[in-house]
């Protein structure tokens, strides 16, 4: 599947740019339409660290006449064994801005925008809106599923790449022109099943391999030439050498590009990636029973308060004996506080332990000492109580 190209060309080029992006221009393929149009793109990199240190060098180098960085952090000495667009002395400085400046020293012609925020559900819409693709280089399974849906949301391309020791994958993601990240991965996986890199350690030069073919992909996207990686999957083995590309279709039930999408707005991406506040597993040490325990204090007939913390229609599918409904958004909006038992011990629960851990510590400061919350959730209830009621 050939696809038009992304961006239309700009009017000229100058005898500079002429002589800088010869090379190119000699290839049929690029040419002077193709450049043109590279000069003419806005491709927006998420994050300046491992894979956007080579992303973006080559994008600037190739000429993409605008590149847009978001990235919030700062240089350590830990990510120059990789991050190769900073150096020694950009310790302790911003990562955005010393991206920049290796971005201009290599192509002064290359218009710079720097994004020095996290990206999140109140920027992610503006800021993507200003460009024609993105290359993603975040690390995180949050933002991964922020970037597809807003991507999705936008209908805008983006090239994605992820990078693990030795191990490297990198897609095409379009949910116009075939499958999105969702249609791949549609769950998170559970926290701590994956670990990071900063847990996992990566192959420095890893971040090369799979930088470069999602630059590779943008250029092609850009001017619209060759077969682009929308529908496949390249997976990259650096230890045995082997690079392979795996088919991948669009789900039509896919929750973001389906043809019924359940997310058609932007969601909580750490409660949907399981991500526990620093807050909520503080308060969740000495507080989290489990069911065998629920069970005994509900057959007991114990002074507890059982509040799920899930929404309305979650509640509806699924549900603990005895458990009333408050949304978790209402104790964070402290709504909730007021209502609650002082002679009962409450116990929180939610679908996994995530949110009512978050809720928890929302309780622990408000003066509930012995509130508790249920490990693993309505779905670790059901598989070890009542392994006869429906899990989603
Ligand atoms: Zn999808």
């Amino acid at each position: 599947m050939s696809l038009p190209p992304l961006v239309e060309p700009a009017a000229e080029l100058t005898v500079e740019e002429v002589r800088r992006y010869s090379r190119h221009l000699i290839i049929p393929d690029v040419g002077m339409d193709g450049q043109k149009r590279l000069k003419n793109a806005k491709v927006l990199c998420v994050g300046a660290g491992g894979l956007g240190s080579p992303a973006l060098m080559y994008m600037a180098a190739a000429g993409v006449g605008t590149l847009g960085i978001v990235e919030f952090d700062t240089v350590d000495e830990s990510n120059l064994q990789r991050q190769i667009i900073h150096g020694q002395s950009d310790i302790g400085r911003s990562k955005a801005e010393s991206a920049r400046d290796s971005v201009k020293e290599i192509n002064p012609l290359v218009e710079v925008v720097l994004h020095e925020e996290r990206l999140d559900n109140d920027n992610v819409m503006e800021i993507f809106s200003g460009y024609d693709l993105i290359v993603d280089g975040t690390d995180n399974f949050a933002t991964r599923y922020l970037v597809n849906d807003a991507a999705v949301l936008l209908g805008k391309p983006y090239v994605w790449g992820s990078i693990y020791r030795f191990d490297g994958q990198a897609s095409v993601f379009w949910a116009e022109h075939g499958p999105c990240y969702r249609c791949l991965y549609p769950e998170a996986p559970p926290p701590g099943m994956v670990p990071s890199c900063a847990e996992g350690g990566v192959l420095g030069v890893l971040c090369a391999s799979i930088g470069s073919i999602q630059v590779n992909e943008a250029i092609k996207l850009l001017a619209g030439i060759g077969e682009p990686l929308v529908g496949r999957l390249m997976i990259y083995d650096a230890l045995e050498m082997q690079y392979r590309s795996v088919k991948v279709r669009k789900d039509p039930n896919c929750a973001v590009c389906g043809e019924n999408p359940t997310v058609t707005e932007l969601i909580d991406y750490e409660s949907f990636c399981g991500v526990v506040s620093e807050e909520a597993s503080a308060a969740a040490v000495g507080s989290t029973i489990t069911s065998k325990q629920l069970k005994e204090w509900i057959d007991n007939g114990e002074a507890i308060d059982i509040i799920d913390v899930r929404e309305v229609n979650e509640y509806e599918i699924v549900s603990i004996p005895g458990a009333r409904l408050i949304p978790k958004n209402e104790f964070l909006m402290g709504n909730a506080l007021q209502d609650l038992p002082q002679d009962k011990r409450i116990v929180l629960h939610c679908k996994t332990g995530v949110r009512s851990a978050e809720v928890l510590a929302v309780l622990k400061s408000a003066g509930f000492a012995d509130a508790v919350h249920l490990g693993g959730g309505v779905i670790g209830w059901v598989n070890q109580i009542e392994p006869e009621k429906p899990v989603y």
